[in-house]
């Protein structure tokens, strides 16, 4: 072993889902949105190709106009908002701003399986609380002295969602900390615990451009709290990157946020897809969480979902299977275009039948 070697930062990384380069592949394994981004970013990519000048200069730093804009789309100031490269991006400059403590901060056992990765990195201690018989978050599991607390809410891959009150029992327990909510999926039928910030001086809103807004490519995520959260974390940022957001996805970005009226429909668009998708996958003879996000975490009553991840994957239908302890005979599916959707169904049926 070489001397250095032991000064090297080792750490276990987050595995993302695939990402495969065949185009005849029905997608349902990342959690994006089948629908493309708002026509105004289709003018903001034009307009910025038409003026390749602007790639010379350094973006702004402060990203203002895309700030500007999450901040008006939510009737909030522009410094109670903070913008970074996607919702991974400002959850890792969470931890590493407010996770500064011995004390050990929660999150559920299932969940999103970043935060045991940055809380490795930054060496924050941290404890599992596990989710009930019904894979849903304990409020009271939270109520102990810990260094902070995140959750996405909708829980992640489970889809169940924690009632707002929930939330913020869970908060007002915990106004020695700070409490990070993870909102990747709150607008599929959620109620945001935005409104929070106001009441609570310790909580802290994450969103995300990549799901309900159709812009995983371009790696926006923001979040939400009161100035003084918000500075902070800023100077975390001016720290390890000012440049955060390129010029391109300051744009995009803007002009995305700026479309409510497509964001709205596609997302309900997609809401009723599940629906529909949750009657048709119980007819398949599957069970699952009863999800408020744009995917479903399914179980199926006889064919294991190794099996099933495998059959789906040779017929070109990439789902997301987590080989991990409680959660091995689930998939999780993302929602898809209805075409996508009945294409699943389809298979399932025939090979379902096929395999007695
Ligand atoms: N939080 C949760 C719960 C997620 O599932 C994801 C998606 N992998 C993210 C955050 C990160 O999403 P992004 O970095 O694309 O905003």
């Amino acid at each position: 072993m070489k001397a250095w070697e032991k000064n090297i930062r080792r750490v276990e990384p987050y595995v993302p889902g695939e990402q495969p380069k065949r185009k005849d592949i029905i997608k349902l394994n990342t959690n994006e949105n089948p629908y493309p981004p708002s026509p105004k970013v289709k003018q903001a990519l034009q307009k910025l190709e038409q003026e390749p000048g602007v790639l010379r200069k350094y973006p702004d730093p402060s990203a203002e106009c895309l700030v500007s804009a999450i901040a008006k789309f939510y009737g909030r100031k522009p410094s109670e908002v903070f913008v970074g490269v996607g919702s991974d991006d400002v959850l890792a400059m969470c931890f590493l701003t407010f996770f500064n403590s011995e004390k050990p901060i929660l999150f559920p056992d299932i969940t999103y399986s970043f935060y045991d990765v940055w809380a490795e990195l930054f060496r924050i201690p941290y404890q599992r609380q596990p989710l009930n018989e019904s894979m849903e978050i304990v409020k009271e599991d939270y109520y102990k002295e810990n260094g902070g607390v995140i959750f996405p809410n909708p829980n992640a891959p489970t889809g169940a969602l924690l009632p707002l009150s929930e939330v913020e029992d869970i908060i007002a327990h915990n106004q020695d900390v700070i409490v990070i909510v993870d909102e990747a999926y709150i607008d599929f039928g959620g109620k945001s615990a935005l409104e929070l910030i106001d009441r609570y001086e310790n909580v802290i809103i994450v969103q995300t451009f990549s799901k309900s807004r159709s812009m995983a490519g371009m790696r926006i995520g923001y979040a939400m709290a009161n100035e003084a959260l918000i500075r902070a974390l800023n100077d975390v940022k001016y720290s390890f990157n000012s440049y955060t957001m390129n010029a391109a996805a300051l744009a995009v970005g803007t002009a995305a946020v700026e479309d409510r009226a497509y964001f709205e429909e596609t997302t309900a668009r997609i809401i009723a897809t599940r629906e529909r998708a949750k009657v048709r996958m119980r007819e398949l003879g599957f069970s699952f969480v009863d999800s408020k996000s744009n995917f479903l975490f399914a179980t199926h009553r006889s064919c294991p979902a190794k099996e099933l991840f495998g059959a789906l994957k040779e017929a070109g239908i990439y789902v997301r299977y987590f080989d991990k302890p409680r959660i091995d005979n689930y998939l999780r599916i993302t929602i898809g275009t209805d075409e996508e959707m009945e294409a699943l169904y389809t298979f399932l049926e025939k090979w379902l039948r096929d395999r007695h």
